[in-house]
């Protein structure tokens, strides 16, 4: 089974003019691989949240990118020797070399899931654990700092993005809800699905 440590909750305030927001990282723990999931646009608390692990960035095996957005993938270059598992194309990257990934290449505990809504290209991750199944869910699922975080299957997605769809998205939360046990919001508190 697969290990989740939440190493950076994310985080989203609007400020006057723009935002100060990055996302949650997770680091993702299997028998053979050290995975980073959106790794996010705070250099100073990554590197922390890693060494706190005793990690390395040499270390990581695979950096998995839910979608688009910078304060989800400003960072993701930083990790060397690792392949990355992206939204564009479902295309995973080692290097220069681009090959279509298959939904378990990150393990069997693992799988890769499209979650389109918030964006059009967007994966979330369903991982097996020993408490459940926990939904990694990037942006299908998040919060401002100030909103009260109960979750509500209609709740407003606050992006700005052209290609935001809201009826899209409420089928994507769905099938998270369904799939897992826990859900990790892309910005917010780690809640429980009740089933
Ligand atoms: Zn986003």
């Amino acid at each position: 089974m697969a290990k989740i440590k939440v190493l950076i909750e994310g985080y989203a305030k609007p400020l006057d003019k723009g935002w100060k927001a990055s996302c949650t990282t997770c680091l993702i723990t299997t028998n053979d691989k050290k995975i980073i999931t959106d790794p996010g646009c705070n250099r100073v608390k990554l590197l922390e949240a890693l060494a706190a692990e005793d990690l390395n960035i040499g270390d990581i095996d695979y950096v998995f990118l839910s979608h688009r957005h910078p304060d989800h993938i400003l960072l993701a270059g930083l990790f060397e020797n690792a392949k990355y598992v992206t939204f564009d194309g479902n295309m995973m990257y080692n290097k220069d070399v681009l090959l279509e990934f298959d939904k378990h290449c990150l393990g069997s505990d693992i799988e890769i899931v499209a979650t389109p809504g918030h964006v059009n290209e967007h994966l979330s991750l369903i991982v097996d654990t020993s408490e459940g199944k926990v939904a990694i869910a990037g942006d299908v699922i998040w919060w401002l700092d100030s909103e009260e975080q109960n979750f509500d299957l209609h709740q407003k997605d606050h992006n700005q993005a052209v290609d935001l769809n809201m009826d899209t998205l409420v089928e994507s939360r769905k099938k998270l809800l369904k799939m897992a046990d826990y859900i990790i919001p892309g910005h917010g508190k780690r809640f429980k699905v009740d089933k």
